[in-house]
C-alpha cells in the first residue's frame, strides 16, 4: 500500500512553529515512501474555523516547500460522516447523552472528590425510551458518544513510543456530536482516515489517549461499514518545548511570518524541525533529499524537543553562507552579480543585510580620517593601483609592500578602510574588482587628500 500520511489542521488560527514540524515530519515521511502527503483541513467547527486561515496555511506551506499530493476539507465531507455515523447507530456504538455541560461538570467534580479517575458514567445508557422520549418532549436535543467496548484491550505499537496499552474502561466514551448536529473531530477523523486510505498518523503525543479511542472508532466503523481498509500505523512524537524546557507560550503563536519577518529562510526552519527532538545531529543541510533519506523515526526520542531561537538563527545564517546564486538571484537588489554575491554572502546574518554590504560596492561609503602619513600612503595607493591582472587586490598590496615596507595591519587598514569606510568586511580579493578601477581610485585619492573628510 503507498504510504499516505496527512496533516490535519483546524483552520483556526494561523500555523505555529508544532503544527509546521507535525507538517514536515508527515511530509518527509511520505516523500522517504514514495508515498502521499495529504492536506486535510479539520473544519468542522463553523464556529472558529475561518476561510483566511485556510489560505494562510496553504501560503505557509508553500513558503516551507512542503507540497502535498491533495487537499481534503471536513466541511465537505458531511455527508460521509452523516452515514458512518447512521451505521454505527445501527450497530449500537453511539448512544445519545442529554446532560447539560454543568451537570456533567458537576459528576466530574463530585468522582475526583471521592478520588475516583472522572469518566463518563454512562448514565445516559441506562435511560429508558420514555425517558429519552420525555427529554427530547422539553425539547432538550441529545448529543452522541462513541461507546466504547470495555472488554476489548486497546493495544498498538506506536512508530515513537514503542508498545502501548490502553485499558477501555479507563476512558471516557468520546462526545463525537454537539447537541446542534456538528462534529466532534475524532470520528471523522478517524473515518477520513480510512476513507483516504492514511497509512501513517503521525502526530504530538497530546493525541494518544485520542488514538486509544480512535482505534476502537476504526474498528467498530469497518465492522459497520463493511471495509476491510487496514488500520494506520501511529506515532505520537514528544511535544516541542521553549528553550528554558518549558511548553512556552510564545512558541504557540510563533510561525512563519515571525520567522520571515526576522530573517529566517524557510530551509532553516525546515532543516532545524527535520532534526529537533531525535538523536540525529541538527545541522545545516540545505538539500531536501538528504533530510528525507535521514528520516527516520526510530530517532526519535520521548524527551520534549527544545526549540532554540539561537540555534534556529546559526543554522540560517550557516544556510545563506551556501546558498547558490541562482536560488537568490530574484531576491538581490539589481546589479549584483554571481561574483558579488559570492563577495558579500559570507558577512550576511540575514537576508536583510544583503543592501547595506552592497553599499560598499555602490557606495557612497564614509571614510574616516586618516593621519598625515595613512593620506600619503593613500595617494600612492591610487596610483598603484592596476586593474590589468586577474587579481588587482593581489597586485596593489604586493606594489605597496615592496616600496613601502608596511606589512600586515599598517598595510591593509588603511586601504580598507579608504575603500569601504569599515575596519572589517568582505573579502578585499573578491570585493575590489567589483568596485572598480575608476571608483576605486577616486576612494584612495579623496581619502588621501589633504584634510579630507567623509562621503566619498
Ligand atoms: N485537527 C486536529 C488537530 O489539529 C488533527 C489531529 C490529527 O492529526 O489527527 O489537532
Amino acid at each position: 500500500m503507498t504510504v499516505t500520511t496527512r496533516f490535519a489542521p483546524s483552520p483556526t488560527g494561523t500555523l505555529h512553529v508544532g503544527n509546521i514540524r507535525t507538517a514536515l515530519h508527515n511530509w518527509l515521511l511520505a516523500r522517504k515512501n514514495g508515498g502521499r502527503f495529504l492536506l486535510r483541513i479539520d473544519d468542522t467547527d463553523a464556529e472558529r474555523s475561518r476561510e483566511e486561515y485556510v489560505d494562510a496555511i496553504r501560503a505557509d506551506l508553500a513558503w516551507l516547500g512542503l507540497d502535498y499530493d491533495g487537499e481534503e476539507r471536513q466541511s465537505a465531507r458531511l455527508a460521509q460522516y452523516e452515514a458512518a455515523f447512521a451505521a454505527l447507530k445501527d450497530a449500537g456504538r453511539v448512544y445519545p447523552a442529554y446532560e447539560t455541560a454543568q451537570e456533567l461538570e458537576l459528576k466530574r467534580k463530585i468522582a475526583l472528590g471521592r478520588g475516583l479517575p472522572p469518566i463518563y458514567d454512562r448514565a445516559a445508557l441506562d435511560l429508558t425510551d420514555a425517558e429519552r422520549a420525555a427529554k427530547e418532549a422539553e425539547g432538550i436535543a441529545p448529543h452522541w458518544r462513541f461507546k466504547l467496548d470495555h472488554a476489548e484491550s486497546i493495544v498498538w505499537t506506536d512508530g515513537i513510543r514503542g508498545e502501548q496499552k490502553f485499558d477501555a474502561a479507563q476512558l471516557s466514551d468520546p462526545v463525537i456530536r454537539r447537541a446542534d448536529g456538528s462534529w466532534l473531530y475524532m470520528l471523522p477523523s478517524a473515518i477520513d482516515d480510512i476513507e483516504m486510505g492514511v497509512t501513517d498518523v503521525l502526530r504530538g503525543e497530546d493525541h494518544v489517549s485520542n488514538t486509544a479511542v480512535q482505534i476502537q472508532m476504526f474498528t467498530a466503523l469497518r465492522g459497520a461499514m463493511g471495509s476491510d481498509a487496514p488500520m494506520p500505523r501511529f506515532a505520537h512524537e514528544a511535544l516541542l518545548v521553549g528553550s528554558e524546557g518549558k511548553l512556552s507560550k510564545r512558541l504557540g503563536s510563533l510561525g512563519c511570518a515571525a520567522f520571515r519577518e526576522r530573517g529566517i529562510e524557510p530551509q532553516a526552519i525546515v532543516a532545524l524541525l527535520a532534526r529537533l527532538g531525535t538523536s540525529q545531529p541538527v545541522e545545516p543541510i540545505a538539500d531536501r533529499q538528504t533530510l528525507i533519506d535521514t528520516f527516520d523515526l526510530s530517532t526519535f526520542g520521548r524527551a520534549p524537543a527544545r526549540f532554540d531561537d539561537g540555534e534556529l538563527e546559526r543554522i540560517n545564517t550557516a544556510l545563506i553562507h551556501q546558498m547558490p546564486f541562482a536560488q537568490v538571484a530574484e531576491r538581490l537588489p539589481a546589479g549584483i552579480d554571481e561574483a558579488g554575491w559570492h563577495a558579500i554572502r559570507p558577512n550576511l546574518t540575514t537576508m536583510a543585510d544583503v543592501a547595506e554590504w552592497w553599499n560598499l560596492v555602490t557606495g557612497p561609503i564614509t571614510a574616516p580620517d586618516f593621519s598625515e602619513e595613512d593620506r600619503a600612503y593613500l595617494v600612492q595607493a591610487a596610483a598603484a593601483l592596476d586593474f590589468s591582472g586577474d587579481d588587482p587586490w593581489q597586485a596593489l598590496t604586493g606594489t605597496l609592500k615592496e616600496a613601502t615596507g608596511r606589512k600586515g595591519k599598517a598595510l591593509f587598514l588603511p586601504l580598507r578602510q579608504a575603500l569601504t569606510g569599515m575596519d572589517h568586511g568582505p573579502d578585499m580579493k573578491e570585493l575590489l574588482p567589483l568596485i572598480g578601477e575608476t571608483e576605486a581610485r577616486r576612494r584612495l585619492e579623496q581619502s588621501g587628500a589633504a584634510g579630507s573628510k567623509s562621503a566619498s
